[in-house]
């Protein structure tokens, strides 16, 4: 069975109706760019850049070693795309000694992510900085996670035009950057319409997603069996992005784990995702279903299940 998948390598991601899918990776480290053209990965479509900033006992990663390793990822794709989310840390991505005596008493619903970006802005300037000069050698996406409040999109882009003046002031070379959101909050996915006027590009984040649409901890053994991507309201909030996406002519891109699971791939591009991000060793037990599919006729189906009280029953009934 891999040796039969890993001849889909070079085949072009296209559905039996023609229609061409992206297949992106997510990595966490430049050395995994690797594994991610092994497996014939158009681009990256997620670098969770807190891997840098995990494990060091609180010393944050300079300009310098962010630019270096950003830039390693561009140039390990060789041309092809590279979407460089800024920080992560917190919740499940703890950050080990510094905040640590600012324990949270609920961290996924603490200062993480773009929160802590937009509270810390000598750091999120720093990594603006190396993200933007490691565009100069090659196509780079930034990605901005958690956004929740419309606030934060101003913020951003005022944060982001300072570190665009800095290397300008200072003569560095640095590169263009479209900017995108993260749809992984449910406040973020009901006002979806104003991230899309908003940004260049949307990103869901099925793994939060989930998380915070059903008040379900995503790293809690004892609710683990409640944490369900088929629920109905889960699926509504990612039809929801995707049409919005349509509406505003913005490309979406869905990175959680939902993307890389096989089983999901015709129910995604019935609702009209084009834009798989996933772990590499996901990517052509994926591309192996969009070969299958006609995503023209998958439509009315994938209405039915979103719309269904048991879309679990459906899917399996059609599988
Ligand atoms: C997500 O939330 O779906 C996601 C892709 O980001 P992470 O898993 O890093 O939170
Ligand atoms: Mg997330």
């Amino acid at each position: 069975e891999r040796e039969r998948l890993s001849r889909l390598r070079h085949t072009p991601a296209v559905t039996r109706d023609g229609q061409r899918i992206e297949l992106l990776a997510n990595i966490e480290m430049p050395d995994d760019t690797r594994a991610a053209l092994k497996v014939g990965a158009v681009g990256v479509g997620l670098f969770r850049s807190e891997f840098l900033f995990m494990g060091r006992h609180g010393v944050l990663p300079d300009e310098e070693e962010q630019y270096q390793a950003y830039r390693a990822a561009v140039e390990g794709m060789q041309g092809l795309p590279v979407t460089i989310r800024t920080v992560d840390v917190g919740a499940d991505k703890p950050f080990d000694e510094v905040r640590h005596d600012e324990a949270h008493l609920n961290p996924a619903l603490g200062l993480r992510a773009i929160r802590w970006s937009l509270s810390e802005p000598a750091m999120f300037l720093t990594q603006l900085r190396a993200i933007l000069r490691a565009a100069a050698h090659g196509p780079v996406n930034l990605l901005i996670p958690m956004l929740a409040h419309l606030g934060e999109i101003r913020q951003t882009q005022v944060l982001l035009a300072q570190a665009r003046a800095q290397l300008e002031r200072a003569g560095t070379p640095h590169g263009w950057v479209r900017v995108g959101a993260m749809i992984e909050v449910p406040a973020a996915a009901l006002i979806v319409d104003r991230f899309a006027q908003g940004f260049d590009f949307l990103s869901i984040g099925t793994n939060d997603l989930i998380q915070y649409t059903l008040a379900i901890d995503r790293a809690d053994e004892t609710v683990a069996h409640l944490y369900d991507p088929l629920h109905p309201a889960v699926l509504r909030l990612i039809a929801a992005t995707l049409d919005a996406g349509t509406r505003h002519g913005k490309p979406v891109s869905l990175c959680g784990e939902m993307a890389g699971d096989p089983a999901l791939t015709r129910l995604l591009l019935g609702l009209g995702l084009r834009s798989f991000s996933m772990h590499p060793a996901q990517i052509l037990a994926v591309k192996q279903e969009v070969l299958r599919a006609d995503a023209a006729r998958l439509r009315d189906w994938a209405l039915a299940v979103i719309a269904d009280d048991e879309p679990a029953a459906m899917l399996a009934a059609s599988a």
